[in-house]
């Protein structure tokens, strides 16, 4: 199939006195709407027996999950620099052999060893209770010994300059954000030390980014400003955030104690993981598929980012099964570090290094498995009409949605330099409910939802390896991904 340009535009004349011309427009214009019904129907068609095929496979396929149970129970969390990455580094390596991959190899990188270390916050004032908290990653540590100091109450950032630096000084500054959603409330995580160290607080603590108070609190990565002073930082549960916060509202004086053995090792040595299917008319050609092997270091990662990564390789492992080779070649991508540095997809940049061209989609999962609803394409119209069409095969799975987007941390070297980027879409219900915690475990994915996944991503997968078209990117900058 040849890419036309969109029915819509092409050659329809703008004087309308002449009847001749106007009849030949009309002529024109039904044949122009034919061929646009005949484009629209054309990927759907060619690909169907084979998405078929894939989505029947990977709805009875049971492999898939036990693979999962298998990293989330016999390895579980994964944190840059840990043993626990290293093994899952190993286990990735295995298990794409086993499901029949070729090249499989581990392309190398240095990764930043952050380690969380004993840790505790109490209030002392005006009740003796412990606090359910979790230091956010990359913090420093306390003194040894810990902080005592008086709680200051914000609920917003411009609070700082209300309050001013005479009556932050010395003090714990807590944000008690309420959740306007992952993106804008995980800048009071992200930024808030950094801010408090301006108006000369001695350690941030701040409400978890998250819709749901279950007294859990969520951990994530944070970030210095290099010219304020580096103070220590913890996530609370939102309900120890509420309760602080109101008591200070309330003119109470509310003293804390925090205790954070956290503290910043030299590099380590890690790796992603990749493996493919060579393609047999384009090897050279790439579609790129994966998500985040790494994890923080609570929990299982098992919907950030766990169930992603084992549905792509599953994925590809179906195609393999049913004996499937694409024109171009279908990898699978298991980055590392996408939580607290991103040296994964820039490792996975370099080793493309100057076939950048070669690489004609990266498709990244990092919003868990919930039920799958689409895709999110940053690509031009006429490549968004082609997605749509492939996006028909999943309808009955809902998920056939194309939407705009499309980027993830891992893949944004790539897309920086004009790949085009899909990341595939979920439902997201509970996603920043278990998000970077001690629940985000193996019986928050539901095997029936994640088959759906590996349907999804096995259709879409092979036909952008497989059709004759290639996708043309919109320009960088307009794609955002899902923050980590
Ligand atoms: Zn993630």
């Amino acid at each position: 199939m040849i890419r036309v340009t969109p029915p819509n535009r092409a050659g329809l004349p703008r004087r309308r006195r002449d009847g001749a011309l106007l009849r030949a427009s009309a002529v024109s214009l039904v044949f122009l709407l034919a061929a646009g019904a005949a484009l629209a129907a054309d990927l759907t068609e060619q690909y169907r027996a084979t998405a078929d095929r894939l989505i029947a496979s990977a709805l009875a396929d049971t492999e898939g999950y036990n693979r999962l149970a298998y990293l989330c129970y016999r390895i579980g969390h994964r944190l840059s620099g840990s043993p626990g990455l290293e093994k899952a580094v190993a286990w990735s390596v295995e298990t794409m052999k086993a499901a029949g991959l070729s090249n499989v190899r581990v392309i190398p990188t240095k990764v930043p060893h952050w380690v969380r270390g004993a840790e505790s916050a109490r209030m002392l004032t005006p009740l003796d209770r412990p606090l359910h908290m979790l230091g956010l990653g990359m913090s420093v540590g306390t003194p040894p010994g810990g902080i005592t100091a008086p709680v200051v109450a914000v609920a917003a950032f411009e609070d700082l300059a209300k309050l001013g630096r005479a009556k932050i000084q010395g003090k714990i500054v807590l944000y008690n954000e309420e959740y306007r959603g992952y993106g804008p409330t995980r800048l009071y995580r992200s930024t808030g030390a950094a801010r408090a160290a301006e108006f000369g607080a001695v350690a941030a603590l701040v409400r978890s980014a998250t819709p749901l108070a279950m007294q859990i609190p969520h951990t994530g990565e944070m970030s210095y400003d290099d010219n304020q002073p580096k103070i220590p930082a913890a996530a609370l549960s939102p309900e120890d955030a509420m309760m602080m916060a109101r008591l200070v509202d309330d003119g109470v004086a509310v003293t804390v104690h925090l205790e954070m053995g956290a503290q910043m090792l030299p590099d380590a040595d890690s790796g992603d993981v990749i493996g493919e299917i060579p393609g047999r008319e384009h090897p050279e050609e790439v579609v790129v598929m994966g998500g985040h092997l790494d994890s923080w270091d609570v929990g299982q990662g098992a919907q950030d980012d766990g169930a992603s990564v084992v549905a792509c390789l599953q994925a590809v492992a179906l195609m393999k099964k049913l004996g499937l080779e694409p024109r171009r070649t279908i990898r699978v991508a298991f980055w590392v570090n996408e939580e607290n540095g991103g040296r994964g997809g820039m490792a996975y940049r370099e080793f493309v290094g100057g076939k950048i061209k070669d690489q004609v989609a990266a498709i990244e999962m990092d919003g868990g498995a919930e039920a799958p609803l689409g895709f999110g394409a940053g690509v031009d119209a006429p490549s968004m009409t082609l997605l749509q069409q492939i996006g028909k095969l999943l309808d009955g799975l809902g998920a056939g949605e194309i939407t705009g987007g499309g980027g993830g941390a891992d893949i944004t070297p790539l897309l920086r330099e004009g790949v085009p980027g899909l990341s595939e879409r979920t439902a997201g219900t509970h996603y920043f409910d278990w998000h970077h915690t001690e629940a985000d475990t193996l019986d928050k994915v539901n095997p029936e939802d994640f088959r759906k996944n590996v349907a999804a991503l096995a259709v879409m997968g092979y036909a952008l390896a497989d059709m004759p078209e290639r996708l043309v990117a919109v320009s960088s900058g307009t794609r955002r991904g899902p923050a980590r």
